[in-house]
């Protein structure tokens, strides 16, 4: 498995990508406990807005950790190779998304200490936070080592059409797009990592090719060298 065209996450991309997957849990972790005490203190027909506000914070932090989940995903990705790995790595975020509510909605729902109305409420409130809390975490479009590096050999080629060398573009810190120009308006006076397509890639995870460098280097393709130009004159006489 020492393919050189496979994609493998620069040990920084991955150091990043495992800071993310921490941050996740942590948000887990807080939203778990957040249930845990709001089952415990706030069911009840008097403490009402508290656990709606509750349903809240727990919603927004279920969704933080989904987002960062899905980042260190991004920045590296599982391989497709064992499916159930793959499918429980994309999809936890929608997993612990539901587990951070649904205790919550069967509590509210066969508590028999709150009235009719409450239970309304509240039960609809929480169902409808844990749905949103698991539609957000689907991963709809999850990334594995084997897209990646199918993706790589196509922006590859796509470059390469246009006359950019894939083994020679420029990216920096921010975003997720490489250059084929160094001195493209969009990383003039940042500072620049070089290197090839799959490089940028493995550096950042996602990766593009930049539209403005795209287009220059399309309409430079499209012109024809005054060579071929005067090869084709000679040709015709
Ligand atoms: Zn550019």
């Amino acid at each position: 498995m020492s393919d050189t065209n496979t994609f493998v996450a620069t040990p920084e991309a991955k150091g990043k990508a495992k800071k993310f997957r921490t941050f996740a849990i942590i948000a887990w972790v807080v939203a778990m406990a957040a249930q845990a005490f709001a089952i415990l203190k706030l069911i009840s027909d008097d403490k009402l807005v508290l656990l709606i506000v509750a349903i809240v914070g727990i919603l927004v932090t279920a969704i933080i950790g989904s987002t960062f989940w899905k980042k260190s995903n991004k920045l590296d990705p599982t391989s497709e190779k064992n499916p159930t790995r793959f499918f429980l790595q994309n999809q936890l975020g929608a997993i612990m998304g539901v587990m951070c509510l649904l205790p919550m909605v069967i509590m509210i729902f066969t508590s028999n200490t709150i009235s009719g109305k409450t239970k309304a409420i509240a039960g609809s409130a929480a169902a409808v936070a844990m749905t949103a809390a698991g539609v957000s975490g689907v991963e709809f479009d999850a990334a594995s080592i084997e897209k990646y590096t199918a993706e790589i050999k196509k922006q590859n080629k796509e470059a390469e059409s246009f006359g950019i060398n894939s083994g020679l573009v420029f990216w920096s810190k921010a975003g997720n797009k490489y250059h084929a120009f160094d001195d493209c308006q969009y990383i003039k006076g940042k500072s620049l990592s070089k290197g090839s397509i799959k490089e940028s890639w493995e550096q950042k995870g996602i990766s593009e090719l930049c539209k403005v460098c795209k287009k220059k280097a399309e309409k430079a393709a499209s012109v024809p060298k005054t060579s071929d130009v005067k090869e084709l004159m000679e040709a015709e006489n």
